[in-house]
């Protein structure tokens, strides 16, 4: 059985579509009540009580109380810690789905395998992931998550035959949404979205709180407000003569505190009169959108309440008196989401289904961008890459030019959600790396395509000269303060992966060294791992050996550095170990380094030389080491930098691998350029003059 789920803040939701009335149907709970609470309880003997019993346990204040965890989705910060147990919203989500299921599935009799999820239309692609990956801890399917707003259209408007215009306006608990969209025979359109997220309820009842503590201070000098139980207490109390409101004409609110007693009558007037300016809020977001899509009132042909705060009579006397259109009272206010989600579930997951021929088009909530410079080269902006109200699936490609002179053949790419200009305004959604591409350091394009899902899931993809380039995802380092900075001040922000090819000379000249070499490479090679370097050893002479492919494990080197030993590559030295390391190094991210270890005087020096042009060419750092008879001339050649080329003896070779140590860590010794920071793009300023 399919499902459509409203998994709301402080209540959840499960319906279904039903084939034989060709409606949807909401399944109660087990206490027969459509609506179960969003509330979770730890008992302190270990039980989890979920849903009504949990509410119950919240009123009497026993065990730990998880409610309202939906505002912490996609944020790992938030957590509740019970019975020494942490939960993260997600996770409280999934327990609370799973309790949403398997009362639905006792009650229907039926099992659920798929569902529909409603999310509100602004969140973000960490809420919407965090919400498919709550579903799928439940072992069903997860269709498709559909933005609440939308879901109570599709209610609204998937049995009418007209072409209409609907202004869907949520307003909740804590938020506020408003919805511009085309219903039109089951086809349903989504023209744009926009909100206030801390505009709610709440902030009805903080004005009766404010009203009642304003006459209680003057009356006798003290201000409820500054004791916090009592505080609290004052706020539930008032939203409890909020509701009250929304049936009388007047209220009596009585308060004690400090052993005075205050008594105050709030009329409707009164109160209509105090809240006129959060009315106003929600309707300078109208005209945001609005302005946005170009339409204004003329364009709507009703309005669509939804949430429970639309309930207040003064909403609808609002929006009649500011728009002249009818206001739909949905008798279904709590419901329309759930059962707009069982609609989706039956008709507009599968393009298949051929039942009706009905679809739906979503927009973006958020405009999606692109860590780049300003075209100043100044400062860190985030380019807009796909603007919010677009349609969703969606997907756009903008050329970026590397900078020239720039050689490097990696690029991070940080991907932001947000209208600001500034990255430290959005969200940093996600991180990747670009390789794979070629760079002669004149300013290269790569076109990077942004696309979001049908989910409302971003997607990153890159590309050179119409060829799909390799792209792979980093996390987000938790320091990403040096965003709000200069470009030029960057030296050391994400670690950025390092890569080391080790070549070791195992000529027949080398057999009185090789234990003094095996023993400094091995305490080089344990004390520069980490997780973000990989290692990779050569052997060779006449011919070259690779012993280990690039690897993050020190052990798997430690392992092989112990099995070397002289003449297996022949007992001259013929070859050149460059090329072929610098083929392990190819298309890795990070930066790139190779240490010849040498003693002798190699046969063919020009071909050596072309190598080490070649990896300088490829910003590979090259190390050469000399010992004995090595030529230090040649080394100097060989190595790509002047501090590069090292000749020792072999007391001391520990010390120079010290040195190179030093070099891997701080980025000297040419690793900087290609080791730290990758390419940050330019600003797209080859728009256009490319396609
Ligand atoms: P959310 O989706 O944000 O959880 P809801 O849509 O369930 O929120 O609405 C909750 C809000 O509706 C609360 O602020 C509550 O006080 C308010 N509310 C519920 N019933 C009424 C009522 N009869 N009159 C006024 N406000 C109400
Ligand atoms: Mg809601």
């Amino acid at each position: 059985m399919k499902v459509g789920i409203d998994l709301g803040t402080t209540y959840s939701t499960v319906a279904k579509y039903d084939k034989k009335t060709s409606r949807p149907e909401i399944i109660n709970n087990k206490f027969e009540k459509e609506l179960t609470p969003s509330v979770i309880c730890f008992l302190d003997n270990g039980e989890i009580l979920i849903g009504e019993d949990a509410k119950d346990m919240q009123a009497g204040g026993a065990g730990t109380i998880a409610a309202a965890f939906k505002r912490g989705m996609g944020d790992n910060s938030f957590t509740v810690e019970a019975n020494g147990k942490v939960y993260t919203a997600e996770e409280l989500s999934a327990m609370l789905l799973k309790k949403l299921i398997s009362d639905a599935e006792e009650k229907s009799r039926e099992k659920i395998d798929s569902v529909v999820i409603t999310v509100p239309a602004y969140f973000n692609d960490f809420q919407r992931t965090a919400t498919i990956r709550a579903g799928e801890a439940c072992g069903v399917k997860v269709m498709k998550i559909i933005n609440e707003p939308t879901a109570a259209a599709i209610s609204y408007g998937y049995n009418k035959e007209s072409n209409k215009t609907v202004l869907v306006y949520d307003l909740g608990g804590g938020t506020f949404d408003v919805t511009l969209v085309r219903v039109n025979k089951g086809n349903i359109q989504v023209l744009g979205t926009d909100g206030n997220h801390i505009l709610g309820g709440k902030d009805w009842d903080a004005a009766i709180v404010k009203f009642v503590a304003e006459q209680f201070l003057e009356e006798y000098g003290v201000d409820p407000r500054d004791d916090e139980p009592t505080k609290n207490e004052l706020i539930v109390a008032c939203e409890n003569y909020k509701k009250v409101l929304t049936k009388t004409d007047r209220v009596t609110i009585q308060i004690k505190y400090e052993g005075y007693t205050g008594k105050y009558t709030l009329t409707k007037e009164q109160f209509d009169m105090r809240t006129q300016f959060l009315l106003n809020a929600t309707k300078d977001v109208c005209m945001r959108l609005f302005s946005d899509l170009g339409t204004t009132w003329a364009d709507v042909d009703e309005i669509l309440l939804v949430g429970g705060s639309t309930r207040m009579p003064q909403v609808t006397k609002f929006l009649e008196m500011l728009s002249g259109k009818p206001v739909i009272d949905h008798s279904d206010t709590d419901l329309a989401v759930a059962k707009g989600a069982a609609i989706t579930s039956e008709f507009y997951c599968s393009s298949s289904t051929g039942v009706r021929d009905v679809q739906i088009t979503d927009v973006t909530a958020h405009s999606l961008g692109v860590l780049s410079k300003s075209p100043g080269g100044d400062r860190f902006i985030n380019e807009i890459m796909i603007k919010r109200n677009s349609k969703v699936p969606s997907s756009v490609r903008k050329p970026f030019k590397i900078e020239p002179g720039n050689l490097t053949n990696v690029i991070d790419v940080f991907t932001l959600q947000g209208e600001s200009k500034m990255p430290l305004d959005c969200y940093v959604l996600a991180r990747v790396v670009i390789t794979g591409f070629y760079n002669t350091g004149d300013g290269e394009v790569i076109d990077i395509e942004y696309t979001y899902d049908d989910n409302g899931v971003v997607k990153v993809s890159a590309f050179q000269g119409g060829e799909a380039l390799q792209v792979d995802a980093e996390p987000v380092p938790d320091d990403i303060s040096w965003m709000g900075g200069s470009p030029d001040s960057i030296s050391s922000s994400a670690p950025i992966a390092k890569n080391v090819v080790l070549c070791i000379d195992l000529s027949r000249s080398m057999r009185n060294s090789l234990d003094e070499v095996r023993n400094v490479v091995r305490d080089f090679v344990i004390s520069v791992a980490d997780e973000n370097t990989k290692f990779g050893l050569i052997g060779f002479g006449d011919k070259v050996g690779i012993m280990r492919d690039m690897t993050a494990d020190p052990n798997t080197i430690v392992t092989a550095l112990d099995g070397i030993k002289v003449n297996v590559y022949g007992r001259g030295t013929d070859a050149s170990p460059m090329g072929t390391a610098a083929s392990m190094l190819s298309n890795r991210p990070g930066g790139k380094m190779i240490v010849v270890l040498t003693d002798g005087i190699w046969g063919k020096r020009d071909f050596a030389v072309n190598e080490a042009v070649m990896c300088r060419n490829s910003k590979i750092a090259v190390v050469g080491v000399g010992i004995g008879e090595a030529d230090i001339g040649f080394l100097k050649q060989i190595s790509t930098v002047e501090e590069g080329a090292m000749f020792t003896t072999l007391d001391r070779l520990g010390e120079t691998f010290s040195t190179i140590a030093t070099a891997l860590s701080t980025g000297s010794m040419g690793m900087r350029e290609s080791a730290v920071g990758g390419a940050r793009l330019g600003s797209a300023q080859v728009k256009g003059r490319l396609r």
